[in-house]
C-alpha cells in the first residue's frame, strides 16, 4: 500500500518514536481507540474497543455500522490510542501539560470474512478486553458471527509519542510561589456489580 500519512514528527520530536515494540506496549495497555475517517469531506472520529493481534489492530461492529461498511470499502483511516498518565502543573498556564502515551496507526483496514479468522479475531478481542472470560462462555453462533463485521488494520504506518516527567518551566518562572509538580492519573477497575438476574449461588470469578 502506498504510504500517504505523514508520520514525521515536527513538534516535540524528541517525544516521538516509530518503534514497533513501543507501539505494541501502548496498544496492549489500552482497550479504547478512536477511529478517524472522512466521508464526503466530513471527518468523523469514532470511539471503539480494539485488540492487537500480532501486527494488526482488530476492531469489530455491527454489519449495519456505517463506520464498518465505510472502512471495509477501502477508505483510509487513522486509529489513535491514548493514555493520559498525569496532569503536569507548571508555574505558568503556557507550560502546563499532560503526561501521556499515544499511538496513531494509519492505513486501510482489511475486512475479515473467513469464518475461522472471524472466530479467532473475536477470541482475540475478548481475550484482550476481558481476559479469562472466553473459556467460560459458549461459542459464538454462525448467526452471531454473520451479524458481526471485523476489520484488521496493519500496524505498518504508525507513530508513538509520549511525555513523562516533571513540568518544564521557564527559568524566569522558577521562583514563583505556586505549587508545581505532577498529579498521576490512572484508570482503575471498581467493585464488580452483580447482574440483577444473576442465578443464585454464582460467585464472582477470579479474573474479574
Ligand atoms: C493526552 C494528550 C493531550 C495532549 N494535549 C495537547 C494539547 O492540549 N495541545 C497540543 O498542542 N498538543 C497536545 N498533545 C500533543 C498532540 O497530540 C500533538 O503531538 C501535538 O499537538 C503536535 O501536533 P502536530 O500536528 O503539530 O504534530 P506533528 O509533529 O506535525 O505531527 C506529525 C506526525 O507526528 C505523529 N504524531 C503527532 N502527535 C502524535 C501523538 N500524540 N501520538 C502519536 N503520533 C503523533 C503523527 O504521525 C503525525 O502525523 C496531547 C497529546 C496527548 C496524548
Amino acid at each position: 500500500m502506498t504510504q500517504i500519512a505523514d508520520t514525521k514528527f515536527k513538534r516535540e520530536a524528541k517525544r516521538g518514536s516509530h518503534d514497533f515494540n513501543q507501539a505494541c506496549q501502548v496498544l496492549d495497555a489500552g482497550k479504547v481507540c478512536h477511529v478517524g475517517f472522512t466521508l464526503q469531506d466530513q471527518p468523523y472520529v469514532v470511539p471503539m474497543a480494539y485488540a492487537r493481534l500480532d501486527d494488526q489492530l482488530l476492531i469489530h461492529g455491527s454489519v449495519a455500522s456505517r463506520l464498518m461498511k465505510s472502512l471495509a470499502s477501502g477508505i483510509r483511516c487513522c486509529v489513535t490510542v491514548t493514555h493520559y498518565d498525569g496532569l503536569v502543573y507548571a508555574r505558568s498556564t503556557f507550560n502546563s501539560s499532560m503526561n501521556y502515551r499515544s499511538v496513531m496507526v494509519f492505513g486501510i483496514a482489511r475486512p475479515i470474512t473467513d469464518i475461522d479468522e472471524k472466530r479467532s479475531s473475536i477470541q482475540a478481542l475478548v481475550d484482550h478486553l476481558m481476559p479469562g472470560r472466553r473459556l467460560e462462555l459458549r461459542k459464538s453462533t454462525i448467526k452471531e458471527l454473520n451479524a458481526t463485521s471485523l476489520l484488521a488494520l496493519p500496524i505498518e504506518t504508525f507513530s508513538c509519542k509520549r511525555r513523562t516527567g516533571p513540568p518544564s518551566d521557564s527559568k524566569s518562572d522558577l521562583d514563583a510561589k505556586v505549587w508545581a509538580g505532577v498529579v498521576p492519573l490512572e484508570l482503575t477497575a471498581g467493585e464488580p456489580v452483580d447482574a440483577p438476574d444473576l442465578l443464585p449461588g454464582i460467585t464472582r470469578p477470579d479474573y474479574l
